[in-house]
């Protein structure tokens, strides 16, 4: 389960965020393009946008629910 306290800086405040756990692996930006960034230097993933649709909503639960090391949280603020 990701840990909202190693929160990665550059995630948007809400509920879903990237931990400083990501490797990256790359997978899931595959699955919500729109939310998911990789840093400037590349070295990891951060949430840049919030779900704000059923789909956006779908796709987060799906980039979560597929990586590898749980890097990817529900329980931000
Ligand atoms: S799937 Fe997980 S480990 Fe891979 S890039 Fe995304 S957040 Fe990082």
């Amino acid at each position: 389960m990701a840990d909202k306290s190693i929160k990665q800086p550059e995630n948007v405040p809400g509920k879903y965020y990237v931990d400083q756990t990501c490797v990256p692996c790359n997978d899931c930006i595959k699955e919500a393009p729109n939310l998911l960034q990789y840093s400037a230097d590349e070295s990891h993933i951060f949430v840049k946008k919030q779900p704000t649709n059923q789909n956006e909503e779908k796709q987060a639960k799906a980039a979560m629910a597929m990586c590898p090391v749980d890097a990817i949280g529900d329980d931000g603020e």
